[in-house]
């Protein structure tokens, strides 16, 4: 393509909301076979809330409590549903004595002097604490619902289950139909439990053989390796701090523009408004003026 034919292509990119990073980039957009998407804050709102608190054996006002104010330090999409409604609950939260983020399984830290952990199953069998059969049933069936569930342990034991509500966002099932029509691949890439990722890829129209679920953070980029060494190339769809060494590995990073700073350094493609949508008219947008003016 001639240097005016990219100039106009990124000047529309840009009025459809794609902002690109140079000339170049519309090459390997125009290339992509494969659209890896990851879920939270991409696909769905990223915008969570509490919807239910179980706790069979513990007062529900120490689990917002204690876990509310491990949370209000974490800045995850999760933690901000717990702190913000435990807040709403409670009005103040204590502040805890230590906090650490564990990416991709959840917090822990003490408050009050009690030893608080808040995440997933996998962060409780990592410090050997046994899931009550109660809650395990709770967190199953919350599970099956398409919801998040996360589990609250403190002083060693396990004690309640938050669910945690995501929507997809209203966009994304046209989005995947619109890259699926161009010949792209969808899949789905999440650090999130197996039935809530496949709750997510059946509402949206993904298969349910191209559904990655259960990859910690920092190994999203090899599943992108992993698809490249199968000879393909591929797009990945992202906005997390997460997602960022994911993006950069691959052909194309698209990045949301409602996402992390991290994220859009790291991508290729910044796709202004976070509407998914923009993928496709991306690729569209790079197969016209590469495919044209030649
Ligand atoms: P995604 O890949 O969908 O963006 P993440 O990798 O950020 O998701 O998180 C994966 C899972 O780890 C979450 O679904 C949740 O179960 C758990 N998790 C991560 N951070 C937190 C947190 N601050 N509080 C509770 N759970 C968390
Ligand atoms: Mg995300």
């Amino acid at each position: 393509a001639t240097p005016t034919a990219l100039m106009v292509g990124t000047g529309r990119g840009a009025q459809l909301g794609i902002l690109i990073k140079g000339p170049e980039v519309l090459e390997s957009t125009r290339r992509v076979d494969t659209v890896v998407l990851d879920k939270t804050g991409t696909v769905t709102t990223g915008r969570m809330s509490l919807v239910a608190v179980h706790s069979p054996g513990a007062d529900e006002t120490d689990v917002l409590r204690l876990a509310g104010a491990l949370e209000h330090a974490s800045e995850h999409p999760i933690a901000r549903a717990v702190a913000d409604a435990a807040l709403a609950e409670l009005g103040t939260l204590p502040t805890p004595e230590d906090f650490t983020a564990v990416p991709g399984l959840g917090v822990q830290g003490v408050v009050e002097g009690h030893a608080v952990l808040v995440g997933r199953p996998r962060l409780m069998t990592d410090w050997s604490l046994p899931l009550p059969a109660p809650l395990a049933r709770t967190l199953d069936a919350a599970e099956a619902t398409g919801r998040t569930a996360v589990l609250v342990a403190w002083d060693g034991e396990v004690r309640a289950v938050l669910e945690i509500a995501d929507t997809v966002k209203e966009t994304s099932p046209e989005a995947v139909r619109r890259l699926r029509a161009l010949g792209l691949r969808p899949m789905l890439l999440t650090g999130d439990n197996e039935a809530v990722a496949h709750s997510v890829a059946r509402e949206v129209g993904i298969a349910s053989d191209d559904v990655i679920a259960e990859v910690l953070p920092q190994d999203k980029v090899d599943v992108v390796k992993r698809l490249q060494s199968q000879g393909r190339s591929v797009a990945m769809v992202g906005d997390g701090v997460n997602d960022a060494a994911a993006l950069a590995q691959a052909d194309l990073g698209l990045a949301m523009g409602t996402g992390t700073d991290a994220a859009i350094e790291a991508g290729d493609l910044t796709l202004v408004r976070g509407d998914l949508r923009a993928a496709a008219d991306a690729v569209r947008l790079a197969r016209r003026t590469l495919g044209t003016i030649r």
